[in-house]
């Protein structure tokens, strides 16, 4: 982070995880069709404000559905104590993986040890050439993937990456979300 004043200036190492919010269209009631009041061009215009170069440095879109107002107070299924485990051992597995690198997560690994620790099959291969093939998919954003889907593996307790983590990892990239949305 490269902080500027009048005179001086200063740069700070930072290691930051961007978490952002946006609303579907200007009104913010895209996908509920009677309330929503925008067009398509100007849904369009909306959506064309999130840059290609911008998404494809976000690993994970999620589309919130508004919640339904009856639930709330309902238990959840999973706890946070219990999420908490699953994450703590999740992080752990990837530090012992990881320890000859001086690195504790996926998300540090480039692309040699992408290609050192993540062997891929040959489903696994496949489906990263068709989401190329399709241009689902830039050399960025595959590297992304693997590391998500390779981080899906430990919250499985898996020691090999399937083409079931993979798939997981893709349908959560902006690219796929935001094709699917085009499609409904
Ligand atoms: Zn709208």
């Amino acid at each position: 982070v490269a902080i500027v004043r009048a005179r001086h200036s200063a740069v700070y190492p930072a290691r930051f995880m961007l978490i952002a919010a946006t609303n579907p269209c200007p009104c913010g009631y895209a996908g509920e069709q009677e309330r929503c009041r925008c067009s398509e061009a100007d849904i369009a215009r909306h959506r064309r404000r999130l840059s290609g170069p911008l998404l494809d440095r976000i690993d994970l879109l999620v589309s919130m559905e508004r919640p339904d107002p009856f639930a709330f107070g309902r238990p959840s299924t999973t706890s946070s104590v219990r999420l908490r485990e699953k994450v703590q051992e999740a992080r752990e597995r990837q530090e012992a993986r990881l320890r000859a690198e001086a690195i504790t997560v996926n998300a540090q690994m480039d692309a040699r040890m992408l290609r050192a620790y993540i062997p891929l099959d040959r489903a696994c291969e496949e489906i990263l050439a068709g989401a190329h093939k399709q241009r689902m998919l830039s050399m960025r954003g595959a590297h992304r993937a693997l590391r998500v889907a390779r981080t899906i593996a430990d919250l499985d307790g898996s020691q090999d990456l399937s083409s079931s983590h993979l798939t997981e990892a893709l349908c959560s990239r902006p690219e796929a979300c935001l094709s699917r949305r085009r499609a409904a």
